[in-house]
């Protein structure tokens, strides 16, 4: 070993240069692989809030959780589940601490941007038939074009019944698209603003072409498309304005790079923390405090409704826990802590002029920590306090845990918000924690897979902590 200088010995000691620390670990890189071949198919198996809750149900049960009962009291050790509206999971594990030391909460959210079918969508225009959509989310419009879409959700009948649907996943599956104009006739569109290039009144999913052989029938493309939805779902028409309908990318979840080194796929905000998050949940055992996993809803349209975080059905869960036990809530919320598992945008290269390089999140540097998100000088941010960051970032460095800390891009260029607001509003201290990803909130995102790995390391440390 060659001798450090004075000057290098104290570079060394006191200056700070986040790496990416697990390229040169080939036992995390082969953990990460493996941990990935589960994600990827969460991922393609999960498209919608409604999927991830049918599959972490099935998980949760497997891994022996039961189904919560608000008049039990449940024992140190005990694994508790429910699921809330089809739509969002709540679980945990007891801890042996009492619940007035707090709890370890985890949550991140299973709703991701798409496109969703209007309650009057069905129309036919130059013999085909055509879905109008409504975007949920932040999407930029133009990158749902020309691509092949999955259909998924749920019709409610008018007996009562609901049936599901998924179409467009399967190999024999048919697809569907939104269509775009060819370069030759492109002049005009051309000098729109990209936010304008596919409007959102223009993002209509192609369904069908052909029409019943009937010249007295008004709509014929129209019908002859009923026709084969009520074989099918046994619906009519007016069963479109009472369903929940989800338009996605229709491709499964991929490898990326010649080394395999990250994953593509839909939805990866926030399913890339979700299912961190569950793994981390579904493996604890015997945890001091008592652990805490949300998968939430309805985050990326503001956390309203009754089963995003705007909702008090988190808080009354742990309310009626501290009930069953005997604690205090109001000190069990003051002593707990909450990680607000969700992405961030990985620093592009392509698009560096969006970032700011020293305070960027990196692609295989790590789960990357947030102290504080929001706009425009941390508006709507939730800001957390350097004791818990120092609390946290020392566990992940006693644990191995490769992290790095930054911001979403550049001041002042944009900028967003987690449920970390809605956590703190209740009394729970928060911060903001997850995965980097690339082209963000588009039809087919990118994560690392060291990072996705990090994620579920740091969730495991955090709520296996014993202080
Ligand atoms: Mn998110
Ligand atoms: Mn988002």
């Amino acid at each position: 070993m060659k001798e450090l200088t004075e000057a290098q010995q104290k570079a060394k000691a006191l200056l700070y240069e986040p790496a990416y620390a697990s390229d040169k670990d080939a036992a995390v890189k082969q953990a990460a692989a493996a941990f990935s071949e589960g994600y990827k198919d969460f991922l393609t198996r999960c498209k919608t809030e409604r999927e991830v809750a049918v599959y972490a149900e099935a998980a949760l049960k497997a891994a022996g959780y039961q189904l919560y009962d608000d008049r039990k009291q449940y024992a140190p050790g005990e694994k508790v589940y429910w699921i809330h509206e089809g739509k969002a999971v709540l679980c945990g594990t007891i801890g042996s601490r009492s619940m007035e030391d707090g709890f370890h909460l985890v949550i991140a959210h299973i709703d991701a941007p798409r496109l969703d079918i209007r309650p009057n969508p069905l129309y036919e225009a130059a013999h085909f038939s055509l879905l109008k959509t409504h975007y949920y989310g932040g999407i930029r419009k133009y990158q749902w074009g020309t691509m092949p879409l999955a259909i998924h959700g749920v019709f409610t009948r008018a007996d009562g019944s609901t049936v599901t649907v998924q179409v467009g996943e399967d190999a024999g599956d048919p697809v569907f698209c939104i269509t775009d104009l060819l370069p030759h006739l492109g002049a005009e569109q051309n000098k729109r603003e990209l936010s304008d290039g596919i409007k959102g009144e223009e993002l209509n999913i192609l369904i069908g072409s052909e029409a019943v052989a009937d010249e007295e029938v008004k709509e014929k493309v129209k019908l002859q498309t009923m026709i084969l939805l009520n074989e099918k779902y046994g619906i009519t028409e007016k069963d479109f304005t009472r369903a929940e309908l989800e338009v996605v990318p229709a491709s499964p979840a991929r490898d990326i790079g010649f080394d395999r080194s990250m994953v593509g796929g839909y939805g990866q905000d926030d399913r890339v923390d979700a299912y961190a998050a569950l793994m981390a949940e579904i493996e604890v055992k015997d945890p001091a405090f008592t652990t805490i996993c949300v998968l939430a809803d309805k985050e990326e349209i503001g956390s309203y409704g009754i089963t995003g975080m705007g909702s008090t059905y988190t808080f009354d869960w742990l309310r009626q826990l501290c009930r069953m036990q005997g604690a205090d809530d109001i000190r069990a919320f003051r002593a707990s802590l909450c990680l607000s598992a969700d992405v961030t945008a990985a620093y592009d290269p392509t698009w560096s002029s969006a970032f700011e390089p020293q305070n960027g999140t990196y692609a295989g540097r790590g789960v990357a920590f947030f102290k504080y998100t929001g706009s425009r000088g941390k508006s709507g941010a939730n800001d957390a306090s350097a004791e818990q960051m120092g609390y946290l970032t020392r566990m992940m460095d006693a644990a191995g845990v490769a992290w790095q800390i930054g911001e979403l891009g550049r001041i002042d260029l944009g900028g967003g918000g987690t449920v970390a607001t809605e956590v703190a509003h209740s009394g729970i201290a928060v911060v903001d924690i997850g995965v980097p990803v690339l082209s963000m909130h588009s039809p087919f995102e990118v994560v690392s897979k060291n990072d996705l790995y990090m994620a579920y390391r740091a969730f495991s440390t955090f709520i296996a902590a014993k202080q």
